[in-house]
Formats: structure tokens, sequence, C-alpha cells
């Protein structure tokens, strides 16, 4: 499995600044003490040229964002002050996604070790996000030929409004949002399928919703590819989350989903997106164990269906034994 990371492209942030940057690092060097993945498994991606983010913001925003001239209140909508590493990494974060859908098509599954910056619009970023790596990635799959119907499940605890905005009305695409309804954006956009779950919503009642959420998104909608992100927000203990869920049930959440789509050939990229626990080391646990259950699964086997994905690499051979011990 391929995980692919910008975490080197740090942001220059005012001291005290709420976002996490340090757990991108922290994660990446976890899981490569972990012994379940070979170095060459981590990957520094290439970044998104303007040719493919245009296929999911507009021009002009790509230029501005570019060039430095976002206004003042486009930056403080981003929530990040605008700097030549801010752009630097958001392309190569978008490109950690798309690299990531690319490897999934051969592997069946890998990750961005960060991504999932859902809550960039067409033409404006805001709460984190500059570009939407998924969107991009849906729309430069497609534009590819490399599938035909993506569903995007968003697990992250706020809403995937950007997504969903960019993506609405293009019946290639279903768009699934579990999120915490009182939480931010306080303005929701719509997906094709939005679960807005109440305060202090706990590990049986989201497992559900999950379940309602996946027989739409996965069953009925019927994708050839899905992408995954797995905020580990949801947490009980996170400062910006608002629900109530343990970090086992945020372990079954991640198997639920990926062994829904293990269980169907289909291939699927990860994106970590929010995570924000008062104590970092929960976080990096709860994307730890994303990643790790990933691993697992698609270790287990990945049974492409023949014919399903036409454009599709043959599934590639089965990965030697010293790169995941079992049980890992
Ligand atoms: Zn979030």
């Amino acid at each position: 499995m391929k995980l692919f990371y910008a975490d080197h492209f740090v942001l220059p942030l005012p001291a005290g600044h709420r976002f996490p940057m340090e757990k991108y690092a922290r994660l990446r060097e976890r899981l490569a003490a972990s012994g379940h993945f070979a170095p060459g498994d981590f990957i520094v991606p290439q970044a998104t040229d303007d040719a493919t983010l245009k296929l999911a913001h507009d021009a002009g925003y790509i230029h501005r964002v570019s060039t430095g001239q976002l206004s003042a209140d486009e930056q403080r909508r981003i929530g990040f002050p605008w700097s030549e590493q801010m752009v630097e990494r958001s392309r190569r974060s978008a490109g950690a996604t798309l690299a990531a859908c690319h490897s999934a098509l051969q592997d069946g599954v890998a990750a961005n070790l960060a991504g999932g910056t859902h809550h960039a619009h067409h033409n404006f970023g805001t709460g984190f996000c500059v570009f939407n790596d998924a969107a991009v990635a849906t729309r430069a799959l497609l534009h590819d030929g490399l599938a035909r119907r993506i569903a995007i499940v968003d697990c992250d605890v706020h809403q995937g409004d950007g997504t969903a905005a960019i993506l609405a009305g293009d019946t290639r695409c279903f768009t699934l949002s579990l999120h915490g309804e009182k939480n931010f954006p306080f303005r929701k956009a719509v997906s094709d399928l939005d679960i807005a779950l109440p305060d202090a919503c706990g590990d049986a009642d989201y497992l559900a919703a999950l379940a309602i959420g996946l027989e739409q998104a996965i069953h009925r909608f019927q994708p050839d590819f899905v992408l995954y992100l797995a905020g580990a927000d949801p947490y009980r203990d996170d400062r910006l989350g608002r629900l109530a869920l343990s970090v086992d049930a945020l372990r079954e959440r991640d198997e639920t989903v990926l062994s829904a789509c293990r269980d169907r050939g289909l291939p699927v990229a990860l994106a970590m997106a929010g995570g924000y626990a008062r104590t970092i080391d929960d976080t990096v646990s709860i994307h730890f164990n994303t990643v790790t259950t990933a691993a697992r699964l698609y270790r287990q086997g990945w049974p492409l269906r023949a014919g399903r994905l036409q454009t599709a690499p043959p599934q590639a051979a089965p990965l030697p034994a010293t790169h995941l011990p079992a049980g890992g």
C-alpha cells in the first residue's frame, strides 16, 4: 500500500495557530516505525498542475492563490496567511490524493497522509482548505477515463460542503457526508446524501447512520471507485468535533467502509481529513488505525471484478510476505 505525503512542506503559521500541522509528520513517522510498510511505500507526490486544478476550480481563483493575490478577506476565510509554502503544500496535497487514486487502481488501496480539504469551493477556499483534493481527483479520474462512477464517502465531522457544491449535478459522482448538524460549515451545501448527526452522537448511533449512508453510496449507486475521507474529528475528545465517538468506534467505522469497498472489488483512495484532539497523539492514533486497517483488509485480498472497470490495470501481484506482518 502506497502512502503519499507532503508534510515537509510546512506552512509558516503564527504562534498559537490552532491548526495541528505537526500531526502529519507524526503520523508518517509512526507508520514508518510500525513495520507494516516498506520505506519505498512512502512517496512524495507531484504538485498538481493548473490544468488538473481547473477540472474543479475557477481559473481566476487558482491564479490568485498561485500569485499571492488573494484578498485579506479570502485569506481570512481560508484561515492561513498566504505564503509560497501554502501554494506548494496545497498543490502537493491535491497531488497526493490524485496519486493515491492512481495507485489504488493498481493495488486496490492507497492513501494521502493528509488531504481531505473538503471545504474548498470552486472559486474560494475556507476552513483551512485551499484546493479540494477529492473533487480535483474525482474530476481527473473521470476526465482520464479511469473511472465512470465515483462515490465520495466523507466521514469528517464537518460537512463536505465544497465537494458537494463542486460536484453538484454531476451524475457520475455520489457525495455522502456524515457530519455534525450544528458544526461548521454553518451554511451547509447539498450532498447527494447528507446525514446530519446531533451533538454528542455516540458510537452506536453513528455506526447505524454510517450503514444507511453506505447502503446508498455503495450498494445503490454502484460506484467503480471510492474516495474515503476518514476524518479523526468525530472523536469524543476533539476540540472541534461536538460528537462523542470512541477510538474503537472510529476503527470500526474504517473497517466498515473499507470492507464494503474491498468486498465489492472497489479500489479506494484514502485521505485523512480533520483531527483536532486535545491530545495530538489521539488524532495520530486514529489516523494510524485507518491506514493500517486499510493495509490489512486489502492485503487479505482485493477481488477486482473482471470487466467491471475495463481501463483498470490488472491486479498487482501479491505483496511479498515481508511487506506487512500478519495481523498488521
Ligand atoms: Zn473536519
